[in-house]
């Protein structure tokens, strides 16, 4: 027998339902492959420095859906602040312009790429985001002939949504994140600690009322009669009233089998994440005072001086750097294109920092072929993907960041294990 509750998987989607659950009093086990914690949110400390896994930052800060979920089991995060984005542009850095009186002031766009970026920007936060779903930001938008204006929105779409490639991003999914952007106080958030302050807030919770298996893989899900009748784990299978799925729905169909319908497997099996390459730079001495994030356009890459922004992240005197390289997935599969790539960042960070790579303590570099679950492109957006209810199994509950919720990213993670808790928990009433 198990606990009442099963959930599998420790990523920021599984841990938040876990958690959810115990603050309600529910007897939970949450199962993970791994050794550790975390997922692709995961954290590592060495030598003095607390490294996450990539740059982790939270969209909208203490009003987005990370900081929502945190509050349902009690805990503020608590965020460092982050300065103004910085776009490098021939040879230094200028504001990278986020908002319309940002885009208003800024000296290295015409009058004309002003108006043209600002109409668009109107233009969509103006218009239905359902009707926008399925139509690409090559599509919604005009003036993309304009270098400066094609190249504003690649950088606005691949910060805000890590998608870079207008006609692979929704134009109903970016005019959320701009919705949301232009009401919020701030449009991102480090917390203090990194993910080691969610990840450790959330498993402390879930701790309080049930126990975490590292570890523990679960091989497959018998499913009877549209229920979930057992979860295999190493030589054991064991029994629980209710089930929370939050491993990336992709491996779905291996665990579940004919047990979901064939329209559920085929959505999973054809969900495209986003993929990329992340580079940590743990530096001897300190290169850079910027404490915002620092893009580049060509090709878009995005880095910070996660130090600069949480001191705690490495010891005085030094310095922690983190960039992500977003690239499409069927690269990721060719070795040499992906190593070309590598030395291509590495010499962006050089240019942008001389010095920095005879600085470095040592580095850790991931080839990542998921990063988000989705890339928000058009059927991909909220309506397409997985919902947390799984048609035909009454106690299965999906959570992550490939399940359906009107987010991108992390937020979709949190979001979901909200969701799921809650869908458990009226389940078992
Ligand atoms: C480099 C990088 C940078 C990122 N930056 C940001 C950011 O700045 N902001 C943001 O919002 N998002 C960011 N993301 C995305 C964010 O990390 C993910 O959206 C989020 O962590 C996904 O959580 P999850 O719980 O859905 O999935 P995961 O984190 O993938 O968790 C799934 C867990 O299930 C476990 N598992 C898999 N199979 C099994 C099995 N058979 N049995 C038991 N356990 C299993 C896995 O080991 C894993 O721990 C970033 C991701 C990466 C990789």
């Amino acid at each position: 027998m198990g606990a009442e509750v099963t959930v599998i998987g420790a990523g920021f989607g599984g841990l938040t339902a876990a958690a959810v659950l115990a603050h309600n009093g529910v007897q939970v086990e949450v199962l993970e492959a791994t050794g550790h914690l975390g997922g692709r949110a995961a954290f590592d400390r060495k030598d003095g420095f607390l490294v996450d896994y990539g740059i982790h930052t939270h969209r909208y800060a203490a009003q987005g859906p990370a900081a929502a979920a945190m509050r349902e089991i009690g805990h503020e995060i608590e965020f460092a602040h982050v300065g103004e984005p910085q776009l490098w542009r021939g040879g230094s850095f200028v504001d990278l312009p986020s908002g319309v009186p940002q885009f208003l002031k800024a000296g290295f766009l015409s009058a004309g790429e002003k108006g043209a970026i600002i109409r668009n920007m109107m233009k969509l936060v103006l218009s239905s985001t359902t009707r926008k779903a399925d139509v690409s930001l090559t599509d919604a938008l005009s003036g993309l002939d304009r270098p400066e204006v094609n190249s504003m929105f690649k950088l606005l779409s691949g910060i805000g949504m890590v998608a870079p490639d207008l006609s692979n991003a929704s134009a109903g999914v970016f005019a959320l994140f701009l919705k949301r952007a232009l009401r919020s106080k701030e449009t991102v958030g480090y917390p203090v600690g990194g993910t080691s302050q969610v990840i450790e807030a959330l498993s402390k919770r879930v701790e309080s009322q049930g126990s975490v298996s590292l570890n523990s893989r679960v091989k497959s899900l018998d499913i009877e009669r549209g229920k979930v009748t057992g979860i295999r784990v190493k030589e054991e299978v064991l029994a629980s009233k209710s089930v929370v799925f939050a491993v990336p729905v992709q491996r779905l169909p291996e665990l579940a089998g004919d047990g979901i319908g064939k329209a559920l497997r085929d959505k999973c099996d054809a969900l495209v994440p986003t993929a990329g390459i992340s580079i940590d730079l743990c530096l001897s001495s300190n290169v850079s005072d910027i404490d915002g994030v620092i893009v580049t356009a060509d090709p878009v890459t995005m880095g910070q001086f996660t130090s600069n922004i949480d001191p705690t992240t490495a010891p005085e005197g030094k310095q922690l750097a983190t960039w992500y390289y977003p690239l499409p997935v069927e690269t990721m599969d060719d070795r040499e294109a992906v190593e070309a790539e590598e030395q291509k960042l590495k010499g962006i960070i050089e240019g942008m920092f001389p010095g920095t790579m005879d600085r470095v303590e040592w580095e850790r570099i991931l080839r990542l072929k998921i990063v988000d679950g989705f890339e928000p492109r058009p059927g991909q957006t909220s309506k397409d993907r997985p919902a947390v209810s799984v048609p035909g199994v009454e106690n299965l509950f999906l959570a992550g960041d490939t399940v359906s919720a009107d987010y991108t990213a992390g937020d979709v993670a949190f979001a979901t294990g909200v969701e799921a808790a809650r869908q458990v928990l009226d389940y078992l009433r």
